[in-house]
């Protein structure tokens, strides 16, 4: 990336200070779950949950949008995987992916992570119980649209799919969402709508047309565009109706919030004091043995399929060495709303604006 002097200062400066860099080196200790050579996954020290745990880049990035889409790509492609050992580490039946964009969203460090936290029904954790609040006019709901549909054009003429080729069929189990919500963008593998009773004004629902109820289930190409589309989403919200945060927030099997046990990415946008405070949890001791909990979890992450784990094994063999799975030069979101191509130092100033706020 051709960053200014300053910039590359400023980010260098962030990454320094920053505890997340300082547990993944090991500079600080960490109770880690799952490492390959891209990712991380440990458990929080103030869980929300028994089993809560936080999975990585190693790389510090600000914000989802400034993740190279290869390092896009692996990271979302394992997490299916890193969903499936955190919920049979912890014998739960659901699982939520929560991440935050921003300070406003609950972002607390710049170094981009997710939540993850094992679920299950009555287990009194009632954040993610949206209310309704709000509804966009339907001029925005256009624009929303417009922009949405032009970047996820960009994206694929970024990256082709060979199965792409226009909206795809609906597949029995949205049909009815299809009927009630607004729909705003569809593909072969995921459906966007506005939610008939929307939590907040800008509310973009996300649907994977290649399963109904489990993230685990999920292949690998097939995790990695709901995310993308998910990413898309959000920059829609924050640039189009100048949200200062993003949330996303994947729901899958039943819990009190997600009574049908639906797999569904909500996509919030966050403005300081919205009503939306309530999705943060209060940090908090655990009250639970933290050693038993990390090794349960670490005991299914070994048979995560890793193509970066693969390549470190064969280095270590000292077979060829596999050309670096990270290629840094890619920038996903690199577009504006018009379309329009942004400069690297353009977006790594934007993410560091953002970031200060
Ligand atoms: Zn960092």
């Amino acid at each position: 990336m051709n960053l200014t002097p300053e910039m590359k200062t400023q980010l260098a400066e962030q990454k320094k200070q920053c505890v997340f860099c300082k547990l993944i080196s090991g500079e600080m200790p960490a109770k880690k779950v799952f490492v390959d050579k891209i990712t991380v996954a440990m458990l929080d020290i103030y869980p929300a949950l028994k089993g809560h745990t936080l999975f990585m880049l190693k790389e510090h990035y600000p914000i989802m949008p400034y993740i190279p889409a290869e390092e896009f790509k692996h990271y979302f492609g394992i997490l299916p995987q890193l969903c499936q050992a955190v919920k049979k580490g912890m014998v739960s039946t659901a699982i939520n992916v929560f991440i935050a964009n921003g300070g406003v969203a609950g972002q607390q460090s710049p170094h981009f992570l997710a939540h993850v936290f094992p679920r299950e029904q009555g287990d009194g954790f009632f954040n993610f119980l949206f209310k309704q609040g709000g509804s966009l006019e339907e001029a925005q709901v256009k624009m929303l649209s417009n922009n949405f549909n032009l970047m996820m054009q960009n994206h694929f003429s970024r990256n082709p799919a060979v199965w792409h080729q226009g909206e795809g069929a609906t597949p029995d189990f949205l049909e009815k969402i299809k009927t009630d919500d607004v729909t705003i963008y569809e593909d072969e593998k995921v459906l966007a709508v506005i939610p008939e009773k929307s939590a907040a004004k800008g509310h973009i629902v996300i649907y994977s047309k290649d399963e109904k109820r489990y993230i685990e289930k999920l292949a690998t190409p097939d995790a990695e565009h709901l995310f993308f589309a998910a990413s898309f989403a959000a920059t829609a919200v924050f640039e189009g109706l100048g949200a200062q945060g993003t949330n996303i927030i994947l729901k899958s099997g039943i819990t009190d919030d997600n009574p049908e046990g639906r797999l569904v990415l909500h996509i919030l946008p966050r403005m300081p004091g919205d009503h939306l405070q309530s999705l943060l949890w209060q940090p908090k001791q655990p009250s639970y043995n933290v050693d038993s909990v990390m090794s349960k979890i670490k005991d299914n992450t070994w048979s995560i399929k890793s193509e970066a784990k693969e390549e470190e094994k064969s280095e270590a063999k000292g077979e060829v060495k596999i050309e670096a799975v990270v290629k840094k030069k890619v920038i996903i979101n690199n577009y504006d709303l018009k379309g329009k191509k942004l400069s690297p130092e353009e977006e790594i100033r934007r993410a560091i604006e953002g970031m200060q706020r």
